[in-house]
């Protein structure tokens, strides 16, 4: 019965949470906001609730990696999610040519929709297809399969050390065809000659094989790992964020809340940004090289949303993101300060439990970078500058101009329009920069972009989009790593492969 406290309740606490009270740990996860969740919360606006961040969502296909480990946690029947459509998983539309693709789902219908548009490249983009499933089969984790736990970079193959972009261009020789391969990009941060082709691949893969939306809110999947851990004994407290971790000798003794409760625990885990967690320990804790390149390690740019009430049965439910580009040779250039904004963004319409036709609301996402919005950076939430208001109006009227070039006549739908910055990102996850995915991967040294899941301090571990694979198909697994650093390798990968899947 040992205890565990995770600092955050974010997907990445909640998840390393909920496993650790299956396998009999007494967790209590320690949470600064009034509501648990981190990029699954939710907010209220207009009747309205919406999901902050966690749109899409990959693994949750049968057979599915994120899927196997919600059946071992036993919430997989309560799990609410909605498939996109088959034939149209995808809708892509570049304003340079006004060009739209829809992209099929599943490796078959992915091939066909992409030879319709560019039947000359048909076995290219067979070779593309089978290269970028290959890559993703070298990665074990992402498998389930058990490992020896050791990054072994010899023992991958050359495609996985190129860039995104670079293995792209290695498969495919049509540039325009390479730049609709590479729409997905800004879900993971995806900067050009930089992002590993690793990254590109794992994303690609699980998007080929069908995305998934959560109905009624993300907060319901938040709620689920929540009760797993209480039902196991455990506590989820929120309202009250972690201010100081006291270390000595390599050894956490305590954590203090802002409101001066203080946890005591066998083993802390830290679910925050490390450049925020080095802030709530002594200077010694990490040595000085460790901390100076975390702190100077890029990370992934951030993004600015829209959230909109619609007026009732003014628009139609799309069962599918789609996502405005505007030229195809800046495809890799989002987050960038040299370019215009917006570069692009993604529309969508989410579910609701028993949806209809209509759509009672669209949320737009377009990538940003934290230099947008560098001069307001001292301010907080709810005590913002009326210039920086006036900015935000002016962002939101830019993206719904772009809007109306897909949906025409969209300005006669709207009933309410909220908006959030790459500030709002910051200060409700409490992420550097309001980052999208945390740390910034590069291929040229892709073990300076890792972060282990263990410290040098015995009792503290880390978990999160830090420390490999952000969103939801990268931060459950990374919380597997974390909770086998503690119960030993593979420990729960075997438990999760014995549950019969569903
Ligand atoms: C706008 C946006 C859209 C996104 N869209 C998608 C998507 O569609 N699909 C997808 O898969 N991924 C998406 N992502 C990425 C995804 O949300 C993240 O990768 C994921 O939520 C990271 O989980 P985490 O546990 O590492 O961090 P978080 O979920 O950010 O959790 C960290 C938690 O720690 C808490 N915290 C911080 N400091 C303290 C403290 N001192 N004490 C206590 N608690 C603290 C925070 O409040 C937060 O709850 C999106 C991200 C953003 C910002």
């Amino acid at each position: 019965m040992k205890k565990v406290i995770i600092i955050g309740g974010g997907l990445g606490g909640l998840f390393t949470g909920a496993i650790l009270a299956k396998e009999g740990f007494v967790v209590t996860v320690l949470e600064k906001n009034s509501t648990i969740g981190g990029g699954l919360q939710t907010f209220k606006r207009f009747g309205e609730s919406f999901d902050t961040g966690m749109h899409v969502i990959g693994g949750m296909q049968p057979g599915g990696c994120i899927r196997k480990i919600c059946s071992y946690l036993g919430i997989m029947d309560k799990v609410e999610i909605k498939d996109v459509d088959d034939d149209c998983s995808d809708y892509l539309y570049f304003a340079e040519d006004r060009a739209s693709y829809r992209i099929g789902k599943g490796k078959d219908l992915f091939y066909q929709s992409l030879v319709r548009y560019f039947p000359e490249d048909a076995a290219d983009i067979k070779q593309y297809i089978n290269a970028v499933f290959a890559l993703t089969d070298q990665i074990d984790l992402l498998n389930l399969r058990p490992s020896n736990g050791i990054m072994n970079l010899f023992a991958y193959s050359d495609d996985y050390l190129l860039s995104a972009d670079g293995f792209i261009a290695k498969y495919v020789k049509n540039k325009k065809l390479a730049s609709v391969l590479a729409y997905l990009n800004p879900l993971y941060g995806g900067r050009g000659n930089q992002t590993p082709a690793y990254i590109h691949a794992i994303i690609s893969t699980l998007y080929i094989n069908g995305t998934t939306r959560f109905v009624g809110g993300s907060n319901h999947f938040a709620n689920l790992l929540r009760d797993v851990i209480i039902e196991n004994g455990g506590h989820v407290l929120t309202n009250d964020g972690v201010e100081w971790i006291e270390v000595n000798n390599r050894h956490v003794e305590f954590v203090r809340t802002v409101k001066g409760e203080m946890h005591i625990a066998d083993y802390y885990i830290s679910d925050i940004h490390p450049c925020s967690l080095f802030k709530l320990v002594p200077e010694k804790t990490f040595p000085k090289p460790f901390r100076k390149r975390l702190n100077e390690l890029p990370n992934a740019y951030s993004a600015f949303s829209v959230f909109i009430k619609l007026k009732e049965r003014s628009f139609p439910y799309i069962n599918h993101t789609e996502y405005y580009m505007t030229t195809y040779d800046d495809i890799w250039k989002f987050g960038r300060t040299d370019t215009q904004w917006p570069l692009g963004f993604l529309f969508m319409t989410p579910p609701e439990r028993n949806q209809g036709k209509s759509a009672n609301k669209a949320i737009i996402t377009a990538p940003m970078s934290f230099e947008e919005v560098r001069e307001w950076e001292a301010t907080r939430w709810g005590h913002r500058t009326k210039d920086y208001e006036v900015w935000k109006e002016r962002k939101a009227d830019e993206l719904l101009h772009l809007v109306e070039e897909i949906h025409p006549d969209f300005h006669n739908c709207i009933l309410g329009v909220n908006t959030a910055s790459p500030l709002t990102i910051r200060d409700f996850y409490g992420v550097k920069e309001g980052t999208l995915c945390g740390f910034s991967k590069d291929y040229n040294n892709i073990v300076a972009s890792q972060v282990p899941v263990v410290t040098k301090i015995e009792n503290l571990l880390l978990t999160g989009q830090n420390n490999n694979l952000h969103g939801f198909c990268g931060v459950p697994l990374t919380a597997i790593n974390t909770c086998e650093a503690i119960l030993g390798i593979n420990y729960i990968i075997n438990k999760i492969n014995a549950c019969v899947p569903d």
